[in-house]
């Protein structure tokens, strides 16, 4: 291991264990959950129709300044889009306003964008979100310390299982890119998460015949969620287990982030 992955991975294990708020996942697990970052279209009108398939649904992390534009990741949501998602019963949480990352920038900028974004999440489909993915997984000590007591949830990018104590401040997340050749490394997970009773989050952008780099094809997708299934998980939202658990929306306060320099 070279030393920068060494420096790396002690970070994210510092990362992991401090300023914590832990929920116990008690007997509710296995549970899975499908996430897609950023929202491209196709997330949406091919990666959503996958899970309706299946009966269940999936949770969306936006970030409105996004709206009408693309990326590599194609186009990305309209409004329309949005009230389709909502209508479908999936649910749409926040990442920040303009997909900025919290490492690169000041701490009360982020704050602020992201309470942005929320406040137009909650415009766009009339409820309030408290849970929030951190856009490109970049979190900070500060930021997770500061950030966390104003969600209900925060997700990153850092892999493994949630439980059976969850970390409501920076959720586990494992990513789902590629193709059908990715399934076995799903699989494993899947099975380690249906032997450890624990909750199973997944994450991608795009789902398409050819994706990009963060994204998966159609056919990945159907397997995983197959799998999931024949295994007997249940397929949630992330608010859906966070009621399962018995963590109250209610409980998230939200503070005007202060303008401050990090
Ligand atoms: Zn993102």
């Amino acid at each position: 291991m070279s030393l920068r992955s060494s420096i790396g991975a002690i970070r994210r294990d510092l990362l992991s264990s401090a300023h914590s708020r832990l929920a116990p996942l008690n007997d509710s697990g296995p549970i899975v959950t499908f996430t897609f970052d950023d929202f491209p279209r196709s997330a949406l009108l091919t990666g959503g129709a996958i899970l309706e398939r299946w009966n269940v649904r999936g949770t969306y992390y936006t970030a409105p300044g996004l709206m009408n534009t693309s990326s590599d990741a194609g186009d990305l949501f309209r409004q329309s889009d949005v009230e389709t998602l909502c209508e479908q019963g999936h649910e749409l949480a926040s990442h920040t306003f303009s997909h900025i990352s919290a490492r690169k920038t000041e701490g009360g900028v982020f704050e602020n964008d992201l309470l942005k974004g929320r406040n137009t999440i909650e415009q766009l489909c009339g409820y309030d979100t408290g849970n929030f993915a951190y856009p490109f997984g970049d979190v900070t000590f500060r930021t997770k310390k500061r950030v966390g007591s104003q969600l209900t949830s925060a997700r990153g990018i850092f892999p493994g299982l949630n439980g059976p104590n969850v970390d409501l401040n920076l959720l586990r997340a494992n990513s789902l890119y590629g193709d059908l050749d990715q399934l076995p490394a799903a699989e494993k997970m899947i099975q380690q998460n249906l032997e450890q009773k624990t909750w199973l989050i997944f994450y991608t952008h795009d789902v398409q015949a050819k994706p990009s780099s963060f994204g998966c094809t159609p056919e990945l997708l159907e397997a995983v969620v197959s799998s999931a299934v024949r295994h007997g998980c249940r397929i949630l939202t992330v608010q859906e287990t966070l009621e399962c658990i018995g963590v109250s929306k209610g409980h998230t306060s939200r503070r005007a982030a202060r303008s401050v320099p990090a």
